[in-house]
């Protein structure tokens, strides 16, 4: 009997972008020894200590039809449901390939980029791209120095190789389901959060993601309360998912049974159709873990077909994020554990949703160092038009090339241009129908300095959790927030260890707040939540819902409702619970 007869869903391990074994690869096939990728100095870069491993090339056009042929075998012999595509990445300077095809393809991807003469000066300073060379790194010049990138050359590089990631899963996927569209499609790129996974990983979520259904987070951010009070989630990787349309693979196994319900938590509330890898290797579920997972599945009409009712998003914008290793990282993640920690529910949006931005009372650009005219225009006209707008540092102070701006770029609306005259205090003004908050700088708490400062650092810095505190202007950013949303739906009244999502669904219509209280040493009592009515539609029952209580039961809690606002007592959260609010 198959597994497919079983009913029992198969999924198919690739390694593809990831690794070669070239001790059996080579016996089986001699031309293998073509794709593997190498480097500035004609090393062959490896998997880390597992030198048997060759990092390949994924410019190599045999290569990739050679993965193709394994990924028919895997559909049509196999009939695998899925196909996990692990260690999707291209390796970090300097390990960067710079085989012959990879040199002449970057080339080619600069002229058809800057195609007139024009546009070639302007980008390099002369016109004739023939020569031009992958930037090369050594002992005084290490990648890890490297703060910001100015250098076009290192940025376009940096392009084309996010490109040509991209455009390897999209052919792999594409194939995928050309054969069988019913097979889903993972990833593994496991960008680390605050850090710069364009430069770190070649790989830019929004240009990747959306390819494929899945992807996997292996970060060692696993949801709980750092010694130090700081809390700790996966919320951004989730968020970042939410808008690149993908689900989270994710593991939910934690040191003891409340931190697995924890994980599990988190993927209730913030992850779309994944409850996680329950168990480990091998699969141990406890009992405790057994209780969420059958409030999982008797629920499951809240965790599906949601989408998100947040009010605020927070761009993560691909130059600012890509041509900066450390300002704009820090910031943006500042703000984002600012939002979470406040209860404030947010989106993270991407570059291309600024064409469409009208679901939001507020937009947060948190050192958006470096956005085009075109994307300034989509701002203004978004403010214009009623939205509110939370800058803070040096948004708008560079194009998307990362030239410095004579004048901040959106100077007109903070009412006060940064780059005439230093700006020390937060700044309020009025711009058509929004409000703006220009933030002169989210100050940490904790500066992240373990690095020795400068060029002979040795790794890549990268905003890890041991920095996510709340920044000491917190309550400013959550302010700003509050004043330019004028009227934001959801207010939820807990300790700073509590988070909250909201979500909504249409057939039939609800609103869905999740909460989870990340502190497993204390139950919260008593949450006060005050909820403006959806237009048009009155709340009709809440109820609350939690799988900490044995019973499991639904209960449903009277609320008071007044001039479309309404009012409701949550009486307990242990760990999670959701408050299901039905409207007619
Ligand atoms: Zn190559």
């Amino acid at each position: 009997m198959s597994f497919n007869e079983t009913h029992i869903r198969v999924g198919a391990y690739l390694q593809s972008i990831g690794s070669m074994m070239y001790e059996t690869f080579l016996q089986e096939n001699p031309k293998a020894k073509m794709w593997a990728s190498v480097n500035q100095d004609g090393f062959i870069p490896r998997y880390g200590q597992q030198y048997f491993r060759w990092v390949p090339c994924v410019n190599q056009e045999d290569y990739l039809a050679y993965i193709e042929k394994i990924i028919k075998y895997a559909i049509e012999y196999v009939k695998t449901d899925l196909i996990h595509f692990d260690n999707f990445i291209l390796w970090p300077e300097p390990y960067s390939c710079h085989c012959p095809v990879c040199r002449e393809k970057f080339r080619q991807y600069l002229k058809d980029k800057y195609p007139t003469p024009e546009a070639r000066k302007e980008r390099f300073g002369f016109i004739n791209l023939d020569f031009i060379e992958p930037p090369v790194f050594d002992l005084f010049n290490p990648p890890w120095a490297l703060d910001v990138i100015r250098d076009p050359v290192l940025q376009e590089w940096i392009d084309f190789r996010v490109k040509s990631l991209s455009n390897a899963y999209m052919r792999f996927s594409n194939y995928v389901r050309n054969l069988n569209p019913n097979v889903a499609v993972a990833v593994n790129l496991n960008p680390p959060p605050g850090g710069n996974s364009a430069f770190l990983r070649g790989g830019w979520p929004p240009l990747l993601y959306p390819h494929g259904d899945v992807h996997w987070t292996e970060e060692p951010d696993h949801p709980r309360i750092g010694e130090d009070g700081r809390l700790i989630s996966r919320i951004q990787t989730f968020k970042i998912a939410q808008a690149t349309g993908n689900a989270v693979f994710c593991y939910v196994r934690g040191e003891n049974s409340d931190s697995s319900k924890l994980m599990m938590a988190e993927s209730m509330a913030y992850n779309s159709y994944v409850l996680g890898m329950i168990g480990g290797v091998p699969p141990i579920v406890d009992q405790y873990m057994e209780q969420y997972i059958s409030f999982y599945k008797k629920n499951k009409e809240y965790f599906v077909n949601t989408e998100s009712a947040a009010e605020v998003a927070v761009l993560r914008s691909y130059a600012s994020l890509s041509y900066n290793n450390y300002s704009t990282h820090l910031s943006v993640i500042l703000f984002e554990q600012t939002l979470i920690q406040a209860r404030m529910p947010f989106d993270v949006i991407f570059d291309d949703h600024l064409k469409d931005l009208s679901k939001y009372k507020v937009l947060v650009l948190a050192n958006v160092e470096s956005l085009s005219n075109e994307q300034l225009d989509l701002i203004r006209d978004y403010v214009k038009a009623g939205g509110g707008l939370v800058a803070t540092d040096e948004t708008s102070a560079y194009d998307q090339w990362r030239r410095r701006r004579p004048s901040y770029g959106l100077a007109d609306i903070f009412g006060i241009d940064p780059a005439k005259a230093p700006c020390e205090k937060t700044v309020r003004s009025v711009y058509g129908k929004g409000r703006v908050v220009y933030i002169p700088k989210i100050i940490p708490s904790v500066e992240p300095r373990d690095d020795v400062d400068g060029r002979w650092r040795m790794r890549y810095r990268i905003i890890d959790n041991r920095y996510w505190h709340l920044p000491k202007n917190w309550k400013e950013l959550v302010d700003a927030v509050e004043w330019t949303g004028q009227d934001l739906s959801l207010k939820v009244e807990a300790p700073l260890t509590v988070t909250a999502e909201f979500r909504r669904q249409e057939q039939p219509s609800r609103l869905l707040i999740h909460l989870i209280n990340y502190n497993l040493k204390n139950q919260v009592d008593y949450i006060n939540v005050t909820l403006r009515e959806p237009k048009g539609k009155r709340v009709e029952t809440i109820a609350i819902l939690s799988p900490d209580d044995d019973a499991e039961k639904e209960e449903k809690i009277p609320f008071i409702a007044q001039k479309g606002e309404v009012k409701f007592r949550i009486p307990k959260l242990k760990i999670y619970a959701i408050s299901v609010i039905e409207l007619r």
